[in-house]
């Protein structure tokens, strides 16, 4: 595939949807990717990627960025709290807010630095035991809680799970995310994405439909 056939099926989904032209995000996720692959991207002029590992992402992009002014990188993957720090000098949004001692810890770091990243709770909406997220049942009190410590917490994300329908936790997410006032909805993958985009998704998370299968081997 490729990036451009990609935002060809974005834009389409959104006018299928009813939406308005470029209301949905499309993040390049480059994790584990070889540079090549990424810079061709980059130099095609897309500037929004995702990292699922901090130390990885700061080991590539400093230099990206320095050399493709506009770079945006939003971490995607899980965060250790140890983690915390280098992730939000490193990233402009994270999307893996979830649980309690994170917020804290964002909360101090945003406290000393007096900015922040944009936050995104990630929501387990399949309630599975092995996957990270606040639970369905438990979204609007963690969201109120991370709004009480002043976060910037701007939207959900959820990861379905592989053997259901993605679309039905697309919408409990943009139903959920609907009640707490919240706007941002991160949701769809390469096998989904256009089903998150009916569902109300403003950003996709697009990894290897874009830059082909990953190989965790060459790490
Ligand atoms: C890796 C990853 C993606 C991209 O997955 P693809 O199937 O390659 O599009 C999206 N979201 C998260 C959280 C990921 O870890």
């Amino acid at each position: 595939m490729g990036l451009s056939e990609i935002t060809t099926r974005i834009a389409q989904a959104e006018a299928a949807a009813g939406r308005a032209a470029g209301s949905v995000a499309l993040i390049a996720v480059s994790k584990v990717q070889p540079a090549e692959r990424v810079e061709a991207v980059l130099r095609e002029g897309h500037r929004l990627f995702g990292e699922n590992y901090v130390q990885e992402a700061a080991g590539k992009w400093p230099a990206w960025r320095a050399a493709f002014p506009g770079a945006q990188v939003h971490m995607i993957g899980p965060l250790q709290t140890n983690k915390a720090k280098l992730a939000v000098e490193l990233f402009e949004a994270i999307h893996t807010l979830d649980r309690p001692s994170l917020a804290v810890k964002l909360a101090n770091l945003a406290q000393a630095r007096g900015t922040s990243p944009e936050l995104f709770v990630q929501v387990n909406t399949g309630a599975e035991p092995q996957k990270a997220g606040v639970l369905p049942d438990g979204v609007d009190a963690f969201v109120a809680e991370a709004r009480a410590m002043d976060l910037p917490v701007v939207g959900l994300m959820c990861i379905p799970p592989e053997d259901e329908d993605a679309a039905l936790h697309f919408q409990m997410l943009a139903q959920i995310a609907g009640r707490n006032g919240l706007s941002g909805l991160s949701m769809g993958m390469s096998s989904d994405f256009e089903a998150a985009i009916a569902a109300g998704a403003t950003h996709v998370r697009v990894g290897s439909a874009i830059f082909g299968a990953r190989d965790y081997g060459a790490r």
